[in-house]
C-alpha cells in the first residue's frame, strides 16, 4: 500500500470535510416517515430558513426547497436572501462555501452531509495550484490571469481573487474569458478542462493555443512543452466532471438514429467533440429553460446529470426527453444528500443545534468574496 507524505495528509485532512454518524433510526425510518417528519420540521423553522436545491438533487430533496436552480442562480439567491438566519445548501461542499462568502453575517450555512463534495472540484488543490503558478509566472515573461470555475474550493476563489482573477461558471464562462483577455494575453483556467477548452472553441480560439497543464508532472507535462506554453493563450487544468465526461459521440448517432427529429442540448462540461456535435450547448440553468420553452412535440435528448433530466421529462410530458447515456449515473457525491441527512439538520435546526455549518475562514473569504463580486458583474 502507498504511504502518504504528512503534506499529502493534511492535504486530504483540509479537502475531506467530516459527518457525523446519524443515529439508526434516520436510516430505520420508511420514506413516508421521513417525508412527513421534514415536513414538520420545516414548517416549524418558518421564514428563519431557506433551502436552496440545485437541479441535480433527487425529487424528494427538490420539493423542499424554496428554490432551484445551478450555482450561479443559487449563489446570487443566496446574496439576496438576507433575511432568513439558515441557508440550507441541498447541493455540494464548494456551493455551501460560496453561499457562506456571499451571504450576510448573521446567516449560517448548512450543507445536510458534509461528504457530498464534487469530484472535479477535488482534481485542483491550492498545493497544485500555488506549485503550478510559481512554474509558469517563472517560465513565461506574459501577465497570466487565473479564472477559477466555481466548482472548486473557496481557497482556490481567493487565489484568483487576490491576483486580479475571477470565478466563472458554465452560464458566464464566455463572458468570464472575454473579460480575461482585456486583462492579461493569457489565461490559467481550473479545474475543468472542458469548460475551458469549450468556451475558447467557441471563441474562436485554435486548440494549438489551448494547452493541457498535468498537476502530476513537472512543467505540466507533455502538452507544455517546448514553446507550447509561450504560444498559449489558455492554459487548462487537467481536471474534470465524471458525469459529464461519460457523454459520447457514439450517444449523439444513436439518439440521431432512433429519432432523426431529436435536438441534442448538452452541458459544457462535457468533451468538445460531443459539444461540437450537439445542436445546443449551455448550463443547465440553459437547458432548463430552452426545453421548458420549447414546442410540444419536441424530442431532446440531453446531455447532463440524470436526476435533472428525469424531472424534466415528468414536468414536460408533451415533449420526449431522454439521457443522451442509457445507462443513467446520477452525480454520487449529489446523491449523498439523502432525504435522512435533511431531515436530520432540520431536526437539530428545530432543537436549536446548528450542524454542519459551514464556514469559510475570514483570510480566504476576503479575497474570495473579491473573485465571486467579480463574477457577478461578469455577464
Ligand atoms: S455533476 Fe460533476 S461537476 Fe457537478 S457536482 Fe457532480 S461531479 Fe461535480
Amino acid at each position: 500500500m502507498a504511504t502518504l507524505t504528512l503534506g499529502a495528509l493534511a492535504r486530504q485532512a483540509h479537502r475531506t470535510p467530516v459527518q457525523e454518524p446519524l443515529p439508526d433510526f434516520y436510516f430505520q425510518a420508511s420514506a413516508e416517515e421521513t417525508q412527513a417528519a421534514i415536513g414538520v420540521a420545516r414548517a416549524a423553522l418558518r421564514d428563519r430558513l431557506v433551502i436552496l436545491g440545485h437541479h441535480y438533487q433527487r425529487d424528494e430533496i427538490i420539493r423542499w426547497a424554496d428554490y432551484t436552480g445551478d450555482s450561479f442562480k443559487l449563489s446570487q439567491l443566496a446574496a439576496a436572501r438576507s433575511e432568513a438566519d439558515f441557508i440550507l445548501f441541498c447541493g455540494v461542499h464548494f456551493m455551501a462555501e460560496s453561499a457562506d462568502i456571499l451571504s450576510a453575517n448573521h446567516q449560517r450555512v448548512i450543507l445536510p452531509n458534509m461528504t457530498a463534495g464534487c469530484s472535479m472540484a477535488d482534481m485542483a488543490d491550492i498545493y497544485q495550484v500555488r506549485d503550478c503558478w510559481d512554474q509558469l509566472t517563472g517560465l513565461l515573461d506574459e501577465k497570466i490571469l487565473p479564472i477559477t470555475y466555481m466548482n472548486s474550493a473557496a481557497n482556490l476563489k481567493a487565489f484568483v481573487g487576490e491576483r486580479g482573477g475571477t470565478v466563472c461558471t458554465s452560464s458566464n464562462a464566455p463572458a468570464a474569458l472575454r473579460w480575461a483577455f482585456t486583462q492579461a494575453p493569457k489565461v490559467l483556467f481550473f479545474p475543468d478542462q472542458h469548460l475551458g477548452r469549450n468556451t475558447g472553441a467557441r471563441m474562436g480560439i485554435p486548440l494549438e493555443e489551448m494547452v493541457l497543464w498535468d498537476p502530476f508532472e513537472q512543467g505540466g507535462g507533455p502538452d507544455c512543452a517546448g514553446d507550447a506554453l509561450r504560444r498559449a493563450k489558455i492554459i487548462l487544468w487537467k481536471g474534470h466532471c465524471s458525469v459529464h465526461g461519460r457523454f459520447t459521440l457514439e450517444q449523439i448517432r444513436q439518439a440521431r438514429a432512433h429519432y432523426p427529429d431529436v435536438n441534442v442540448i448538452v452541458h459544457p462540461e462535457c468533451t468538445l467533440d460531443v459539444v461540437q456535435a450537439a445542436d445546443d450547448v449551455g448550463s443547465t440553468e440553459h437547458i432548463v429553460k430552452v426545453i421548458g420553452a420549447a414546442p410540444s412535440g419536441t424530442k431532446w435528448a440531453v446531455g447532463t446529470e440524470i436526476n435533472l433530466v428525469n424531472r424534466l421529462a415528468k414536468q414536460h410530458p408533451d415533449k420526449l426527453i431522454f439521457c443522451l447515456d442509457p445507462v443513467v449515473c446520477p452525480c454520487s457525491t449529489m446523491y449523498r444528500i439523502h432525504p435522512a441527512y435533511l431531515r436530520w439538520a432540520l431536526d437539530n435546526l428545530v432543537a436549536g443545534r446548528v450542524v454542519n455549518q459551514v464556514t469559510v475562514p475570514p483570510e480566504i473569504r476576503h479575497w474570495a468574496h473579491v473573485a465571486l463580486d467579480r463574477m457577478l458583474a461578469v455577464h
